[in-house]
């Protein structure tokens, strides 16, 4: 019986993606894999003009690989068609540029929402208990001697939510569960969203206790989180940023938090992660978390396989599944 004879299309990989992710992909595709080239410049330039597909992650999920997916990279490969991206948040890639060169960009909506939105809350409930920090009391063997002190509390608290998204939206509902008065923020009021709207940030911060970043990180989102924001929170507030840290002005916040004109923080990214300032790491009542919003098994699997799926669906001329915005599909 005659053999179809099928050809294999490959796919460039700038930086490692999970393993599991990796044998996926091999299913389907060859793997041009960038990161352990022993000349990377000569290999892209032999393999480049063929290449249609490109899969990427964010630095957490590449094992801290950063490479961005800029412009000029994009120029590398002229017959780029699409960039699949582990991550609903893609300020890895310029999105922008790849939309001037007709390439789509694909990142991994929904299947991340609950879990960051759950980290969200730990990383609340964590800044508010102390949970973290009486933990380290009792491994320290200093209960015997004296109670735990007492803490702050989420009662009688109102979260402000910047960025009532999809992780936003699911991040209220956690509230609403735990008594807690939502209001938000954003470019654009929302139509049947029952929350109160404040179309200035400033005015938000004032009127909340808790306020949660969940935009993404963007040229328009760099330093949202300011000092006259950190300023209208107040010496009560609280600021949890599960977002990109870049949305929060650290410098500011370090300021605001040794001066005492917020709280405490609970922050699970930073501005030039994975480091993370000596300022923070020495304030023992802020929490820190090393970008774990959305890193479980189950999760990181559901989102390697849609930025699969999303490679295969467009390699079969099905179109891809969860296109950005800047990107549409069909071509814009
Ligand atoms: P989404 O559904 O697109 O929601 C983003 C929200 O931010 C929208 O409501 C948007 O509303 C608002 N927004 C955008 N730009 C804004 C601005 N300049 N000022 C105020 N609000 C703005 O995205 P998502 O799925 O919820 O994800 C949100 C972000 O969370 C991702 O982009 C990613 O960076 C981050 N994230 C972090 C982790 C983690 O591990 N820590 C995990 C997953 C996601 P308007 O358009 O009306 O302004």
């Amino acid at each position: 019986m005659a053999q179809e004879s099928v050809t294999r299309e490959s796919v460039v990989l700038p930086v490692p993606l999970p393993p599991l992710v990796q044998d996926k992909l091999a299913q389907r595709f060859d793997l041009i894999p960038l990161w352990n080239a022993p000349d990377r410049e000569a290999l892209i330039a032999r393999i480049a003009p063929q290449i249609r597909l490109m899969a990427t992650a964010l630095p957490v999920i590449a094992d801290g690989v950063k490479h961005p997916i800029t412009a000029d990279f994009m120029d590398r490969f002229p017959k780029l068609e699409i960039i699949g991206n582990i991550g609903v948040g893609y300020d890895n890639i310029d999105a922008g540029a790849a939309h001037a060169r007709g390439i789509i960009v694909t990142n991994t909506p929904d299947v991340l929402t609950d879990e960051t939105a759950d980290t969200a809350f730990g990383l609340l409930l964590s800044a508010v208990r102390q949970l973290p920090q009486a933990d380290r009391y009792v491994r320290e063997g200093k209960w015997p001697a004296k109670a735990f002190p007492l803490t702050t509390s989420l009662r009688n608290r109102t979260m402000g939510i910047v960025g009532l998204g999809r992780i936003g939206k699911a991040i209220a509902q956690r509230g609403q569960a735990f008594g807690l008065k939502i209001a938000y923020h954003s470019r654009s009021q929302q139509q049947n969203i029952a929350y109160p709207y404040y179309d200035k940030l400033e005015d938000l911060a004032r009127a909340c206790d808790i306020l949660v970043v969940a935009t993404p990180g963007s040229a328009q989102t760099v330093n949202l989180i300011n000092a006259s924001v950190l300023d209208a929170l107040g010496p009560d507030g609280i600021l949890i940023n599960i977002a990109r840290g870049t949305v929060v002005d650290e410098a500011a916040l370090i300021t605001a938090l040794s001066e005492k004109r917020i709280l405490t923080a609970g922050l699970d990214v930073f501005a030039k992660e994975p480091e993370v300032p000596a300022e923070l790491i020495a304030m023992p009542h802020v929490v820190l978390l090393p970008h774990v919003g959305s890193a479980t098994h189950w999760t990181r699997d559901a989102m390697g396989q849609l930025m699969v799926d999303n490679l295969i669906a467009y390699a079969q001329a099905r179109g891809p599944l969860t296109p950005v915005a800047e990107t549409p599909w069909p071509r814009g």
